[in-house]
């Protein structure tokens, strides 16, 4: 008998966690490996939430809370949606998770029966397919092509939705392509899910606060409120505010699909980690000076990496609206041969040589559902970006 149940049989490993792992491998035996393959910011979690972290522990708030986060919490979570998104909740309409994955995660494993659909828009973030997967579900994958921005076209979505249909994740800004979805072009895919109300709406705003140029964001529920009561909003703190360790992710939805997710939590982790929770209050309620200034670096390095990549021959780098991530094609390179003889026929030896060649990790776009590309996180310096992209384009240029 097998170790393994045939559920986790179903799923891989996180493509860019395995990618990290290889570069930190690499960097131990002494090579100079630059890592561009990790989805977090490179700055440090801000001073006021720290301290209000360990105020909580001073005042001794080390205990159990409601599972699916406490009402302080929530409180300041409807005060964001109301904010920010013109959104309203109330708080028995929240649910607070030790992370957005969990938070997809228990949505999925709420909602999900043997053979329901789940539309993932290809490129997508690695988790979604197989987050499907082990809730019992069946992802159907829908191309958002490069001509379009990667973004998903109405006319793409309605071919894709059947009687199963459960839910349609929409991503934006995007994990890995750093697309965002502007306002006519959500309204257009409200059109489409208008006509079939059996599909529920997951939208990952993670990355909202990640836009650039003046960007207008929009979220679905407050595009389409007529969705509304059939749309998970889900968000948090790791990205905007630099808290990928505290594990504080938060999601607002119909009061009905909200009770199933805390029934999953209840059994499954119990509550998120009390003082990370007090400092994502303080993160959500406190200042949002620093945003912006953070937005501007990520803004300037977004420009230095789509300018040096496109001048390595051989990739084209579209230039994206948010997040920290960019997405160039390697279509160009395929057929060529490098120096010790091996054949680009694709993303994943591309990145893998390229590796091996100069020492920078980039994860292969197969990882997320769409190739010849490959994805780069720019969450780091500008100094770290400029001597990855001259090695990137030396090794495109060692390329015949
Ligand atoms: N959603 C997207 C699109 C992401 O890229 C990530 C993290 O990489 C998450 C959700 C998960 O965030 P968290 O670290 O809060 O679980």
């Amino acid at each position: 008998m097998s170790l393994q149940s045939s559920a986790l049989a179903r799923v891989k490993p996180s493509a860019t966690i395995a990618v990290s792992a290889k570069a930190r491998a690499l960097a131990a035996q002494g090579r100079d490996v630059i890592g561009l393959g990790a989805g977090e910011p490179d700055f440090d979690t801000p001073d006021n939430i720290k301290a209000a972290a360990i105020e909580a522990i001073n005042r001794g708030e080390t205990k159990y809370t409601d599972a699916d986060g406490m009402p302080e919490l929530k409180k300041a979570i409807v005060a964001k949606f109301a904010r920010e998104n013109g959104l309203t909740y109330e708080v028995n309409q929240i649910h607070v998770a030790s992370g957005g994955k969990p938070v997809i995660y228990n949505a999925l494993l709420a909602t999900l029966n043997p053979g329901d659909e789940v539309i993932v828009p290809a490129p997508y973030w690695v988790s979604y397919p197989d987050m499907t997967l082990l809730a019992g579900g069946e992802p159907v994958f829908v191309t958002g092509e490069e001509k379009d921005g990667f973004k998903l076209r109405p006319e793409v979505l309605e071919a894709a939705i059947t009687p199963r249909t459960k839910w349609l994740i929409l991503n934006s800004p995007s994990n890995p392509t750093g697309a965002a979805y502007t306002r006519a072009e959500l309204e257009s895919l409200a059109a489409v899910l208008r006509n079939h109300p059996q599909v529920w709406i997951l939208t990952d705003d993670m990355y909202e606060h990640l836009t650039f140029d003046d960007f207008e964001y929009t979220t679905i529920a407050q595009v389409a409120p007529d969705l509304y009561d059939r749309t998970l909003t889900v968000n948090g703190v790791s990205k905007a505010y630099a808290m990928t360790g505290w594990r504080i992710g938060y999601a607002g939805g119909p009061k009905a699909l909200i009770d199933l997710m805390r029934k999953v939590a209840s059994q499954t982790t119990s509550n998120p980690s009390s003082v990370s929770q007090w400092a994502a209050v303080e993160a959500l309620n406190g200042t949002q000076d620093f945003l912006k200034p953070r937005n501007d670096a990520f803004q300037a390095r977004r420009d230095l990496v789509v300018s040096m990549l496109n001048q390595a021959s051989g990739i084209r780098c579209p230039n994206p609206e948010g997040a920290f991530y960019v997405y160039p094609s390697i279509e160009g390179l395929i057929g060529k041969t490098t120096p010790s003889g091996v054949v680009i026929d694709g993303d994943d030896t591309f990145t893998t040589e390229l590796l091996e060649a100069e020492g920078v990790a980039v994860v292969q776009g197969s990882a997320f559902g769409l190739s010849p590309y490959f994805r780069v996180s720019y969450a780091t310096s500008e100094a770290v970006l400029e001597e990855a992209c001259t090695r990137i384009q030396r090794f495109c240029a060692s390329l015949k």
